[in-house]
């Protein structure tokens, strides 16, 4: 646009600028759409008066850890709806789903005998297993994650050993590919025999001082071979060793349970009614189930109790919007977004009635910005409610598709799925840790991200014109291709058939 200034096209841009002005108006924000004077109320309750803090303090504290599908996790599932009952949400109820099959993490020990005897530092990645009773023991040999073929193609060196995750060279595949690749290695390792897998989140390094971070290896993954995360300084001591030519040798015993079948979770819901249109439904949340080294506050008690803070400030407000805000704590976030998949599932007939979700799930800092999940067509109408938010705090709006939480399913199903991305500088150590607890959070910035939460929520659900409806298959299937969505969706199994057919018959074009 701007090289069209300096030559005799401004005539042009001119008659353009007009025409665009005339079929579409500027988009309106809060100072112009009339939901200002509610918006204002509900910043007061949610800046001066939050709960999501107490909310905070009882999920961590009170319930604590709840891995999907836990009777922890059903304890949180209980405390979210009776949370949202006394606060005065309406249709408070759990909708149930299954998750393909459950798992315990018992003990995890791990004691290097040579060169030098002392204990490691190791937890258990989630869904994976254990080591015959009682532990055994092997040497330590190194495994390219960089070069996963020739690993897989020789895999049988690796019966009676640890194998420790490296990476070596220039990977010959995405990280993506070498993700889901990950998984066929691991069913390899575990049937030619080998102890455990050093392996963290995907071979991955330790981040954060003497911490572990367990986790998912995949979307809906269990593996029979135990797969641990150890303490970075162990780690490298063992690089260290196998470096100078020597063989590490080690004692593992790790202990975890899987259960037999698919087991029973559920999301939590419950709503506010449209004044107008309440058959129109904006869903806001975040993920209620977490991991066990913790409390499971930064991810993501945080995100439970920003849509828990937002719905009280609004209830407590007394504003009622022109369309339904109905909140939901999904579960089973962690073990492939399984919650959230459900939801657009069981909600599949009533999706064009949807206008979005809004999901919080980046950890215990700031706002920065509102990701609109792939919908360009709504970062224009977007932008002047996140400047009337100047007053709190600097927000930007761009239409990039969040893949790691809740927003991805809405996303494929070309509804905005909003994430509220964060400053988190210290997520990386709280991320699945030890250290994912209460402490690493401050009620002054939880309260001031609840509060965004509810503005955006109350301003998308009560401005005049409707949001968003869901783009056309179509649509979508450009946009995930053209954010590079479609390897990811692809290697996990996640690409609709529809999607797959609508490429059949247009193959896309640049
Ligand atoms: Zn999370």
């Amino acid at each position: 646009m701007r090289k069209l200034f300096g030559g005799i096209a401004v005539t042009v841009l001119v008659a353009a600028l007009a025409v665009r002005a005339e079929n579409k108006p500027a988009a309106k924000g809060p100072n112009d759409d009339g939901t200002k004077p509610a918006l204002i109320k509900i910043a007061g309750e949610g800046m001066l008066d939050s709960h999501a803090f107490q909310y905070l303090t009882e999920l961590s504290d009170d319930v604590g850890a709840r891995v999907t599908g836990s009777p922890q996790a059903q304890k949180a599932i209980e405390w979210g709806q009776a949370k949202m009952r006394a606060m005065g949400l309406e249709n408070v109820h759990a909708e149930k789903w299954q998750l393909w099959r459950g798992w315990t993490r018992g003990t995890a020990q791990a004691d290097l005998l040579t060169p030098i005897h002392r204990p490691l530092h190791i937890d258990a990645m989630g869904w994976t297993g254990s080591t015959p009773a009682g532990g055994a023991e092997g040497d330590v040999v190194e495994v390219n994650m960089f070069d996963l073929d020739n690993e897989i193609k020789n895999v049988s060196r690796l019966a009676g050993k640890v194998a420790l995750v490296v990476t070596q060279g220039e990977p010959k595949k995405s990280f993506i590919q070498l993700f889901a690749q990950f998984g066929d290695f691991l069913r390899a390792a575990g049937k030619a025999g080998a102890i455990a897998v050093i392996g963290g989140q995907g071979g991955g390094k330790a981040q954060g001082m003497n911490l572990t971070h367990t986790g998912i290896l995949g979307f809906d993954a269990d593996f029979a071979v135990p797969v641990v995360s150890m303490t970075a300084e162990d780690q490298s001591q063992l690089e260290r060793y196998i470096g100078r030519g020597l063989t590490p040798r080690v004692h593992f015993n790790v202990q975890n349970t899987f259960s037999s079948g698919p087991v029973e979770s559920a999301n939590v819901v419950g709503e506010i009614r449209g004044r107008e249109n309440p058959e129109q439904v904006l869903v806001v949340g975040g993920h209620l189930d977490s991991w066990d080294l913790s409390e499971g506050t930064t991810d993501n008690g945080m995100g439970s109790s920003c849509a828990l803070g937002a719905a009280d400030a609004i209830l407590r407000s007394g504003m009622k919007p022109r369309r339904t805000i109905r909140f939901v704590l999904f579960t089973g976030e962690e073990q492939g977004l399984d919650g959230s998949f459900a939801y657009v599932k069981q909600h599949q007939a009533e999706l064009a009635n949807h206008l979005g979700s809004l999901i919080l799930d980046n950890g215990q800092g700031p706002v920065k910005a509102f990701q609109l999940g792939g919908r360009d067509d709504l970062v224009d109408i977007f932008k002047p409610f996140a400047a009337a938010l100047a007053d709190i705090r600097d927000v930007n709006v761009d239409d990039k598709v969040e893949d790691g939480t809740d927003t991805l399913p809405f996303s494929v199903a070309g509804l905005p799925g909003i994430n509220m991305n964060q400053e988190s500088p210290e997520y990386k150590y709280t991320h699945h840790s030890a250290a994912d607890a209460l402490e690493a959070v401050k009620p002054d910035v939880l309260a001031q991200d609840a509060t965004l939460m509810a503005l955006a929520a109350y301003w998308i659900a009560d401005r005049p014109e409707r949001f968003a409806s869901p783009w056309p298959a179509e649509k979508t299937v450009k946009m995930l291709v053209g954010q590079h969505q479609d390897a990811m969706l692809k290697a996990f199994g996640l690409w609709p058939k529809a999607f797959a057919d609508i490429e059949k018959r247009e193959p896309p074009s640049n």
